[in-house]
């Protein structure tokens, strides 16, 4: 663990009366389950919380009530809300301000800013930070932050949510990151009142069509390179027109690539609303795709890393390739 222990993070929430919850944009299980069950967790402590999610909520996480517990408070409440109380706000699983996204002033207003994260590559931009590196989750984090204030409050929701963001990021319990801990907490959660097999459905079998034909259409897109060690692919604004899908939509694509046999990398591009590339990459036999994304001023982990590019697709990849062929190249075939 970097900066303080979870005790500290314990004590400025016990002394809290107002918390605002901040998380990365393009939201992931473990971004929504950990808004989830703190909201739930503060709330019970009798906290009155709010939780502020950048962009749009994807819709396969509504089974942890996502509509009714975050988003709340419109910008305008907010604003004159932190003008006038006490604010504490918490941001969970960004690896740096930037990933706030629309919250990020927000954030910043608040009279204290607590970070508690995963990501190596989180540099601590709150003034008070625990980032632990090793834990496959935020999820995971907040399971021990929640036993060391009171075991008791956890109740089956907040559970659920925990193991929602454990599941997503180690991939079910199959990812490098999934550490004995990590099933040893996955047993704890199922004995608090989380369901695996509901929570897997809930996660993996209720996707919009859409995003089914996007996923379809950017695998035959997709090409191999560097002799088959990298797949490359895209989704642009054509093809989510085309598939009908959302730009929230695109989760689990990456993870449809990395099953090709022998590649060592997946990189995918999407074309973002606003012109811009994000890139998401993912790696497999120990290829650290971290270095690649924080070439570009992104980050994340050694196989699951993002960056974002402000250029033309082509542009994007063209530099993207140049940075892979450091590590693969000369040849790009
Ligand atoms: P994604 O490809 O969006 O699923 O992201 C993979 C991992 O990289 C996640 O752990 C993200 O938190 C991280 N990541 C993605 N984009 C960025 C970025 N622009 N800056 C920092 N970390 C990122
Ligand atoms: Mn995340
Ligand atoms: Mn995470």
């Amino acid at each position: 663990m970097r900066g303080v222990g979870l005790d500290v993070i314990a004590s400025r929430i016990r002394d809290a009366s107002d918390v605002f919850l901040f998380t990365h944009e393009f939201a992931d299980g473990d971004a929504l389950g950990s808004m989830v069950a703190l909201t739930l967790y503060l709330q019970a402590m009798g906290k009155r919380v709010h939780a502020f999610v950048p962009g749009k909520i994807q819709s396969v996480y509504q089974f942890l009530a996502t509509d009714e517990l975050l988003n709340t408070m419109s910008a305008a409440q907010a604003t004159v809300h932190i003008s006038v109380a006490k604010v504490t706000c918490i941001s969970v699983d960004a690896a740096d301000i930037d990933r706030l996204g629309e919250w990020k002033p927000l954030f910043l207003s608040g009279v204290e800013r607590l970070v508690i994260d995963h990501h190596d590559t989180n540099a601590g931009f709150g003034e008070v930070f625990a980032v632990d590196g090793s834990a496959s989750s935020c999820c995971e984090i907040l399971f021990d932050l929640f036993n060391v204030i009171n075991p008791h409050l956890i109740d089956a929701r907040i559970a659920s949510a925990l193991y929602t963001g454990l599941v997503a990021d180690t991939g079910s319990f199959q990812y490098a990151n999934t550490k004995a801990l990590s099933l040893m907490h996955g047993a704890q959660l199922i004995e608090l009142g989380a369901s695996p097999d509901e929570i897997s459905r809930s996660i993996y079998e209720s996707k919009p069509y859409g995003s089914l034909r996007l996923m379809a259409a950017s695998v035959v897109a997709s090409r191999l390179m560097y002799g088959g060690q990298v797949v490359v692919s895209y989704v642009t604004r054509n093809m989510l027109a085309d598939s009908g899908a959302l730009d929230e939509d695109t989760e689990g694509i990456t993870d449809e690539l990395r099953r090709i046999a022998d590649t060592k990398a997946v990189v995918l591009f999407k074309e973002a609303s606003d012109g811009s590339i994000k890139v998401s990459l993912r790696g497999k036999y120990g290829f650290d795709v971290k270095r690649i994304a924080t070439a570009f001023g992104g980050g994340g982990h050694l196989l699951a890393a993002g960056c974002t590019i402000t250029s033309e697709l082509s542009e994007a990849e063209e530099r993207i390739l140049a940075e892979l062929d450091r590590y693969l190249g000369p040849s790009r075939i």
